[in-house]
């Protein structure tokens, strides 16, 4: 097995998946890779090799807690602390006590590791936050088409004829593959369309921008859908008849769709509508790029099964130019919960509650996993202290989440065990029993799987400081201690477990470690990229629409006085714990100029933002690149206004005495 080859590492900063080489002055330098074809990065991957760099924070060796402070102990001595907490918990409470966080910044089989020891011990308690991450997508993809992953391959967008991008800003959270992949795209002929309240750079790309109010994405691609088949010609009535199922009740569903009305509903352009139709009917290939933007609060309708209507209606999936792109954020999104890092799936996707998926497991590990769905990030963190007594948390800081603060403190505080893996301290390991140093992204051996499933090696570029270890190292050891029959973990390397991995998700079948060359290698391994060319991953092969769930309700004329003079706020992308130039990311409130001149707020005030509960200060951006009625945040602003329930706010300048308007 070869773990020395001279491949460059990836860029541990987002889920593009750059190939990176170290240059000068800790700075990256890009080298030519499938995700960035040029050799370029981007600023925040320029820094990639700072992250952890000579950090005076850095973790360096293990630390466990006597007498109530962190005190630094050998490794043996910090295994065996974890060994005997796990095995008192598992004793005493069962092994469904226990609750394994895994993280999209770790590798493939760091994540694959961390499953099989919650698994070994008995408990399906185990996930990773990228599961919360584009959940209502990954959904609308698991149950209409198979696999909750993205369906083709971002170099395929060349042969797009419209890019629909919603609810993402690709050209500043993903912007070497929308410079390598959409730009060109563009310039070669496709139409790009940009579905989102906001304007952003990648707006100023698109041929057309929707606004949609926020909440109403799914209204807006059912009316695109209703309107297509409307038209007539753009639906793909073959495709229909020979690949799906539940067309008639899908059309009935939208077929009292009222234009104008929903067009008032969504308050998007009627004229805009109408011409983005066109191009969608006169189109070969359609694909959509979707982000966190479109995934609503859990009671919306289901925006990415609307959209995922509209492609099955007008048969764009299954080739080139076509299909579902999720936008993932972070470096191993796809991968954490390909390798089976989440409560209800083993490794590649398998329900935990299907008895074949188990007894193949079984085959390969010589224990059988439980057949139980655990329970999920929140429901864990909701239940330590009170079902939960023990957590093993890999790469994760559950202290800083939209949760309000002091309730996660008191959770964190009342587990018996918490054994936190982290490069730094943070807000979670001031309540850890034991924390391990571990490496950091570039300091590690293994896989990652970017957002177009593309699987690449990467490589350490320098050691880890101190005795801090790699994750995989540590996982191994733990499941050496902690499972029955230490053969379950004897890997003598990184490539051994991939290609177990390999074994038992049907997924990854027939890929191997050692012939992962330079341009990676896309699961599954005989689809040349394009999923579902042939047949969908269903149960009988075909594609599913799913009904339209909404009802148009009316606008004018029902008017809710709780809300008069209140404004929609949307939260941006929340910025990534590696962002490298903190100083640059953005505080303000963008506002459309009629709103800001209703409430005598002039450009770059100051400007207190209420949702009646609770107020924030900020300054203000007076801009058209959003819509009427609707105001922006970035989400670490954001944050306690969505915490405590309000979406819906009112602005006023710092200067007014007044509390709420
Ligand atoms: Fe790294 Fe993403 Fe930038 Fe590429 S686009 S250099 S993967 S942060």
């Amino acid at each position: 097995m070869s773990d020395h080859q001279p491949t460059p590492s990836v860029c541990p900063l987002c889920a593009v998946g750059c190939r990176l080489v170290p240059g000068e002055n800790q700075r990256a330098r890009g080298s030519a890779g499938p995700a960035n074809p040029n050799g370029r990065l981007c600023r925040k991957g320029v820094g990639a090799y700072r992250v952890g760099d000579g950090d005076a924070d850095r973790l360096t060796e293990p630390l466990v807690r006597q007498d109530d402070t962190l005190q630094a102990v050998s490794w043996d001595g910090a295994y065996e602390r974890i060994v005997d907490g796990v095995e008192g918990i598992k004793t005493t409470h069962g092994p469904n006590a226990l609750a394994f966080l895994g993280a999209p910044h770790c590798t493939n089989e760091e994540n694959y590791l961390l499953q099989k020891l919650a698994r070994s011990l008995g408990t399906n308690n185990v996930d990773n936050r990228a599961r919360l991450c584009h959940v209502s997508s990954a959904r609308a993809l698991s149950d209409q088409v198979g696999w909750p992953a993205t369906t083709t391959s971002l170099a395929d967008l060349e042969a797009s004829d419209i890019i629909l991008v919603a609810g993402a800003n690709p050209a500043e959270r993903q912007p070497i593959a929308f410079n390598s992949f959409v730009r060109p795209a563009v310039l070669n002929g496709a139409r790009l369309v940009h579905v989102d309240p906001v304007g952003n750079r990648t707006t100023r790309l698109a041929d057309y921008h929707v606004a949609p109010r926020p909440g109403t994405d799914a209204l807006v691609f059912d009316l695109l859908s209703a309107a297509v088949v409307e038209r007539g010609d753009g639906v793909d009535r073959a495709f229909i008849t020979d690949r799906t199922r539940g067309y008639d009740s899908f059309a009935a569903s939208i077929a009292g769709l009222d234009r104008e009305r929903t067009v008032a509903r969504a308050g998007v352009d009627a004229t805009t509508i109408g011409e983005v139709v066109d191009r969608i009917a006169e189109a070969d290939r359609v694909a959509a790029l979707v982000g966190t933007g479109i995934e609503g609060d859990g009671d919306e309708p289901n925006a990415a099964a609307a959209l995922l209507n509209l492609l099955l209606l007008t048969g764009n999936l299954g080739r080139r130019g076509t299909g579902l792109y999720v936008l993932r954020g972070l470096v191993n999104e796809q991968g954490a919960t390909d390798a089976g890092c989440v409560p209800d799936r083993l490794p590649g996707h398998q329900s935990v509650t299907d008895p074949k998926a188990r007894e193949s497991i079984a085959a390969a590990w010589g224990v059988e996993p439980p057949s139980e769905p655990g329970q999920t990030a929140s429901e864990l963190l909701a239940a330590f202290g009170d079902d939960i007594r023990g957590a093993v948390i890999v790469g994760e800081n559950p202290a800083v989440s939209k949760r309000e603060p002091e309730w996660i403190r008191r959770r964190l505080d009342s587990l018996d065990l918490l054994v936190v893996c982290d490069i730094v301290p943070n807000e979670t390991t001031r309540y850890a029993d034991i924390v391990l140093p571990v490496a950091a992204g570039v300091e590690k051996t293994g896989t990652f799987t970017n957002l177009d499933r593309r699987i690449q090696r990467s490589r350490p570029t320098r050691a880890p400081p101190g005795t801090a270890r790699s994750d995989f190292d540590v996982l191994r050891e733990l499941g050496s201690r902690l499972v029955a029959g230490r053969e379950l973990f004897d890997y003598t390397c990184v490539g051994d477990v991939f290609d177990e991995l390999a074994r038992v998700a049907p997924t990854h079948t027939g890929l191997s470690y050692d012939e992962i060359g330079p341009e990676g290698c896309q699961w599954p391994a005989d689809t040349d990229g394009v999923l579902y060319s042939e047949s969908f991953e269903t149960p009988d092969g075909l594609a599913s629409f799913v009904t339209a769930q909404h009802a148009v309700e009316p606008t004018a004329t029902t008017v809710d006085s709780n809300n008069v003079g209140r404004l929609q706020l949307v939260a941006g992308g929340r910025a990534s714990e590696f962002e490298i130039d903190r100083a640059h990311s953005g505080r303000q409130l963008r506002m459309y100029p009629v709103d800001a001149h209703d409430r005598g707020i002039e450009p770059a005030d100051d400007i207190v933002v209420s949702n009646g509960q609770v107020s924030v200060e900020t300054s203000v951006e007076i801009t058209d690149r959003l819509r009427e009625g609707t105001v922006y945040l970035p989400a670490t602003v954001a944050d306690p206004l969505l915490r405590s329930g309000g979406s819906t706010v009112t602005v006023r300048p710092a200067s007014e005495s007044t509390d709420d308007i």
